[in-house]
């Protein structure tokens, strides 16, 4: 990218992007292309028309299919074609509902948005509505929205685990103060205490995310929310379609009271489901929860098509096998050449993080990857476009970069190799 694009976009645009995770910072500063001019299947391609193979996060967990899937686009082509808005409402919003009711048999209704955050906080409203409380007990990450940051008021350091350290809240009222505690994953003694001290209207939390559940914790989850009548959500933001297609839940044995799912449900479309137990839905009719735009038709069109191309093709058997060559990939490279890595996340999330000098190191290891042709760094979620073939490339360039950084590593020159400055932290799980 230019010097003068990026000068024009960083006086336009505040941070020069709308998420975080999609700043150049975060991987390669001035190295890592802000723009892309086309996105197909497993291939991106910038502004100056370079191809690369996405080895990151296949739109940040969005195209779970591949990019500009042909079904859903064909789905999505003939709702355009056909008015894909209008003073009435879709149809196709009742059989998304009845398909994902017949998904997650333990939900009964459905409402629906267009992004994560949104999302989480209609299920956070609708929590507090239907018990007349007001605080909730979360872990991890859920959006952007005050309910969530409203967490660092009193304690500046409360999201440090969950989001990024050091995090402002910002435009946050203070008047919100003492009502969002956070637990860690697999604590359940520290949701016990939220859960004696402050009755939380809502527990809020990933079913799994950087590791598998201790046995009898989410069981733990469960009966606290009994015991203290708090309205269990699971945000499978991330974690839907990963594994099978729904929830991640599905395959843990626990259900919650509302699931809400965005991101790979609509396969790069904006689309958000909030589904829950009639019990805690109907309260959105008490309680003003409408927007014009969560009524549109695209939507919901392309969750039905990305879901039933995901059931019919066993879309999730593939991200698991992917995500674990890839897993298993790094782990080989890391043995034969003495890097010392990490490696967290289920296969189909995966993260890679370098042990000694982590940061100088994996932005050189994306500055390596670009040079072949990858985006990659810290993280591969995988989609169902990616290739055998373009596995087994990546994982060729991974075995030659990896001793490479080891060089660099022992003769002190990590960051001498860098041709643009160490990607910055922030969003990093820790939960
Ligand atoms: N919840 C989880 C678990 C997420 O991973 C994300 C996004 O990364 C969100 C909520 C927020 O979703 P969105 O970025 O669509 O607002």
């Amino acid at each position: 990218m230019t010097d003068e694009l990026e000068q024009r976009v960083l006086k336009r645009i505040p941070g020069g992007a709308q998420l975080l995770s999609k700043r150049p910072e975060q991987f390669a500063p001035g190295q890592w292309p802000r723009h892309y001019s086309r996105a197909k299947g497993a291939h991106t391609w910038d502004l100056d028309g370079r191809r690369f193979v996405d080895m990151s996060t296949s739109g940040i967990g969005t195209c779970v299919l591949g990019f500009a899937d042909d079904d859903v686009d064909t789905a999505v082509k003939q709702v355009i074609d056909a008015g894909s808005m209008s003073t009435l409402n879709c149809v196709e919003e009742l059989e998304l509902a009845d398909l994902l009711c017949e998904l997650h048999p333990w939900a009964d209704m459905v409402r629906y948005a267009r992004s994560g955050g949104e999302a989480l906080a209609i299920a956070v409203r609708l929590a507090r509505a239907a018990t007349g409380r007001s605080t909730v007990a979360f872990c991890g990450y859920h959006g952007w929205h005050d309910w969530y940051l409203a967490a660092n008021l009193a304690a500046p350091g409360s999201l440090d685990g969950h989001l990024l350290p050091g995090l402002d809240p910002a435009g946050v009222p203070d008047q919100l103060t003492g009502t969002a505690f956070g637990f860690r994953y697999n604590r359940l003694e520290e949701l016990k205490d939220i859960a004696a001290r402050h009755r939380p209207a809502a527990i809020v939390m990933e079913p799994v995310r950087d590791r598998d559940p201790e046995p009898g914790f989410l069981q733990g989850v469960v009966r606290v929310a009994e015991q203290i009548g708090a309205v269990l959500i699971f945000d499978e933001v991330t974690s839907g379609l990963r594994i099978t297609t729904g929830g991640v839940h599905l395959t843990l044995g626990v259900e919650p009271d509302i699931a809400v799912f965005a991101k790979a449900i609509g396969n790069g479309y904006p689309m958000a489901a909030v589904l829950g137990r009639a019990s805690v839905m109907e309260h959105a009719q008490r309680s003003f929860v409408s927007s014009t735009y969560w009524t549109e038709r695209i939507g919901p069109t392309a969750a039905l098509a990305t879901l039933r191309k995901h059931r019919e093709l066993a879309v999730g058997d593939r991200l698991v096998k992917v995500g674990a060559a890839v897993q298993e990939g790094w782990r080989a490279a890391a043995a034969s050449s003495g890097l010392r890595i990490s490696i967290h996340g289920i296969a189909p999330l995966s993260h890679l993080r370098i042990d000694d000098q982590p940061q100088p190191s994996i932005t050189l290891f994306t500055q390596l990857m670009l040079e072949r042709g990858f985006l990659a760094g810290g993280s591969f979620y995988p989609s169902f476009a990616h290739s055998d073939a373009q596995i087994e490339a990546y994982l060729l360039a991974v075995q030659e970069i990896f001793p490479l950084i080891r060089s660099a590593q022992q003769a002190g020159e990590v960051r001498a190799a860098l041709r643009g400055p160490v990607a910055h932290t922030g969003f990093t799980r820790l939960t």
